[in-house]
């Protein structure tokens, strides 16, 4: 559940679906129309709407966050939020393009999307869906070593899972404190959030001068506080990636229906879990 999460909403925020009906004006979609939905509803017309970055918008509603989510019997959702699901991806699947998005932009964020084996040593600190997500979408995308940190065995062997998957080498650690050992990051992503002190200990031992540190973790507010002395004194670039967005072509959602595309029945394996 996302922190702020109202309560009386339905939750879902990773939907796939068939359109039923159409609102007035809507040319492009029909009824039996199979989507993928982008959960991200905004006002339109600010400067970041109209940069194609909705989730900067101040007006910005998540379906299932602040508003019903996939989790309704139906749901009205706007015609800019839907993506055409190809036949070949299964209804299934197309739930995983939201959470495969969140990976591509801060991928792109990184700087890892067009070359990720340019980027040089990668750490991934968690591996909850987030951080999973970027293990494979990273390994998908070509990337061919990481270090990754997940607490629990079951999180490690999923990783695992992901790497054999892609020939990839991963070097898995349970704490932060026994991947500070190892040869230090050019780029890490942090996928924890909470109140974990794992940025922290990023930047005190994890990260080399100059590197960079992805945020996709969502904090409790006012928990954990950075020294920017210490990003100074390393010259370490800390970056914000909040959900996904239409700023470059193709947009995150576009790139992540080709990985779901190319790869929605592994990744139905390792995502999926439970059904109801
Ligand atoms: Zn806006």
């Amino acid at each position: 559940m996302h922190e702020g999460t109202a309560k009386e909403v339905v939750r879902g925020h990773e939907m796939s679906g068939v359109v039923e009906k159409v609102g007035p004006g809507v040319r492009s979609w029909g009824a039996g129309d199979r989507v993928a939905v982008e959960p991200l509803v905004s006002c339109n017309a600010c400067q970041a709407c109209l940069e194609g970055r909705r989730q900067l918008c101040p007006a910005l509603s998540i379906m299932g966050v602040h508003q019903d989510g996939g989790f309704s019997r139906a749901l009205v959702v706007p015609e800019y939020a839907l993506l055409r699901l190809p036949d070949s991806v299964s209804d299934r699947s197309g739930a995983l393009v939201e959470p495969v998005a969140v990976a591509v932009h801060a991928l792109r964020r990184a700087g890892l999307f067009s070359s990720p084996q340019r980027g040089g040593r990668v750490l991934i600190a968690g591996l909850g869906s987030v951080g999973l997500m970027l293990v494979a979408v990273s390994a998908f995308l070509g990337l061919r070593s990481v270090s990754v940190v997940g607490r629990h065995a079951y999180q490690r062997e999923a990783a695992q899972k992901i790497a054999q998957h892609y020939n990839m080498h991963l070097r898995p650690f349970q704490s932060i404190s026994s991947a500070a050992i190892e040869e230090k990051a050019d780029i890490a992503f942090e996928a924890i959030g909470g109140k974990s002190s794992v940025l922290n200990d990023i930047i005190a031992g994890c990260i080399k001068p100059g590197g960079k540190i992805v945020c996709l973790g969502v904090f409790e507010p006012g928990k954990v506080h950075v020294d920017p002395l210490d990003l100074l004194v390393k010259s370490i670039t800390l970056i914000g990636s909040n959900c996904y967005d239409h700023y470059e072509e193709p947009s995150d959602f576009e790139v992540a229906m080709k990985v779901v595309q190319a790869e929605g029945s592994f990744l139905e394996e390792v995502f999926v879990t439970h059904v109801v």
